[in-house]
């Protein structure tokens, strides 16, 4: 499964015009000053789209799809280009399907605790209009301000939440999906259980736009907790502060986010944290408990106290809500610091089993060393999620990087852990693949592939 521009039918103007006839002239951009934006994510990849479709309706999905099968050419969906594996880059050319229009937010219903949106919300809004009813929608991935809703569930988002709350899967009931055929179908429920048919919700939800192209989203809400406290604990060296993560997940508390950095990352951007004596230590942790006023003060309190026993350099509570959300919004920039930093980045998101987080960042030293690389690793200790930051001084020792990282992923699934947490496989990272998944299961997935999208005109050359 290795299309390549060459495998498709390019643009012509009898395509053009008779999208244009179909869908109408607006949602059809030809300009290629318009175009250029368009061909890249988050990542370095890019390529130039032949033409950019800007939808404000699913029936026009269905009739660009409709026109994709019948020319053969591809389509790629993209929600706000915050991708971090090249999944909304359109490699093989053809159309670049925007769904940041489609971007309103249909209902918030708080009495059957649900919203209903469209992909192009951008989801640090959802969970606004969601707050302003008292409800909640967790999932808070640190692109949460400039992502999609949609691209959220395509490549089913994580973040600092998920440790008590679960991914964004864990909150889509139901799916509105137009197939690669150009057919419209309505997957799983709005309500809070269902169990008929296969679940093609949470198949869809994950897969990277190569299945079928979201156009409206049920989503679950909660109860919005009512109150939230911080702590920080610096630490002299990482494996101590990751002792501290195991010591406080198996004590019997659930906090709402446990995120790390490294002394490297401390180095990069300690000086934007609002306390003294981050320069001196080598490990920052950050744990948040949310629930009652009254409850989850105490929690915190024990919780500094398992810190305590951690040979900490400090430990003390976020002293207000301000620094608080300083504290965050350091800790949400600090891959794109790193990224302006280094001539070579590559980010790589690894999870390893709770048990193993200390053992594992112990080795990143030796494996850094003997690559030629250096590793700022920060993330979500708490679900054993490690974002490594692979950097090196120049580019010319790239194929040498790239092996580091086969060595550190190797170690990483010998430990039981999985290459990817996050951020998913896209283009950037479809090589790794086999690392981890064995030919059977490539070939299944592939045949899955196969059935929604026989002609591979979605997203063609993604995860395989
Ligand atoms: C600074 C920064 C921090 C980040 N932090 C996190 C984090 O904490 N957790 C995390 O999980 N990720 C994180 N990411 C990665 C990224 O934000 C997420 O993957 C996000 O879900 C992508 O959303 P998007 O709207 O930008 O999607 P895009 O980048 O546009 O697309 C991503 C993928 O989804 C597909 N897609 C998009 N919309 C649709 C649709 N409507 N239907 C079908 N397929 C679709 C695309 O084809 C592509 O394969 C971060 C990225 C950056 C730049």
């Amino acid at each position: 499964m290795n299309p390549s521009p060459a495998t498709y039918a390019p643009i012509t103007p009898e395509i053009v015009a008779r999208l244009r006839e179909a869908i109408g002239e607006e949602a059809v951009v030809t300009d290629p000053d318009k175009l250029e934006p368009f061909g890249r994510d988050a990542t370095e990849l890019f390529h130039l789209p032949e033409l950019l479709v800007e939808a404000v309706s699913s029936e026009q999905i269905q009739q660009l799809l409709h026109l994709a099968n019948v020319y053969h050419f591809p389509v790629t969906p993209r929600g706000l280009g915050t991708g971090l594996t090249g999944g909304a880059v359109p490699l093989s050319g053809g159309v670049l399907l925007s769904l940041a229009k489609m971007n309103r937010i249909l209902a918030i219903d708080p009495e059957n605790l649900i919203a209903v949106v469209e992909p192009g919300v951008v989801t640090g809004d959802l969970r606004k209009a969601a707050q302003s009813k008292g409800l909640f929608y967790p999932p808070d991935p640190a692109s949460v301000d400039t992502c999609s809703i949609g691209g959220n569930a395509a490549t089913n988002a994580g973040g600092a939440s998920c440790i008590k709350y679960g991914t964004t899967r864990s909150y889509i009931l139901g799916l509105e999906v137009v197939l690669p055929s150009g057919e419209k179908i309505q997957a799983g429920v709005q309500t809070r259980k269902g169990v008929v048919g296969y679940d093609l919700t949470q198949l869809l939800v994950g897969s990277e736009g190569t299945l079928g192209i979201i156009t409206r989203l049920f989503v679950k809400l909660i109860p919005l907790p009512p109150a939230v406290t911080t702590l920080v604990a610096l630490f002299p060296d990482l494996p101590s502060a990751m002792h501290a993560v195991t010591a406080l997940l198996t004590s019997g508390h659930l906090p709402s986010a446990i995120e790390f950095m490294d002394h490297q990352c401390l180095e990069l951007i300690g000086d934007l944290l609002p306390f003294e004596g981050v320069q001196e230590s080598k490990a920052f942790l950050l744990v948040e408990t949310d629930g009652a006023p009254g409850v989850i003060e105490q929690e915190i309190e024990q919780m500094g106290e398992i810190c305590l026993e951690h040979n900490p350099v400090n430990v003390f509570l976020a002293p207000d809500s301000y620094r608080r959300a300083q504290m965050w919004e350091v800790r949400r920039q600090v891959s794109v610091r790193i990224e302006e930093h280094a001539p070579l980045y590559i980010p790589e998101d690894v999870v390893v089993p709770l048990g193993r987080i200390a053992e594992f960042v112990e080795t990143l030293p030796e494996l850094a060393e003997t690559f030629g690389m250096k590793i700022y690793s920060f993330g979500h200790a708490g679900d054993g999620n490690i974002h490594l930051n692979i950097t090196a001084e120049s580019r010319d020792n790239l194929q040498r990087i790239e092996e580091g990282i086969k060595a550190v992923l190797k170690r990483v699934l010998s430990m039981g852990g999985t290459i990817s947490g996050e951020h998913g496989i896209g283009f950037a990272k479809k090589h790794l693949l086999p690392l981890e998944l064995s030919p059977e299961s490539i070939r299944l997935q592939q045949e899955i592939k196969r059935v929604f999208d026989p002609n591979l005109i979605l997203n063609p050359g993604k995860i395989f």
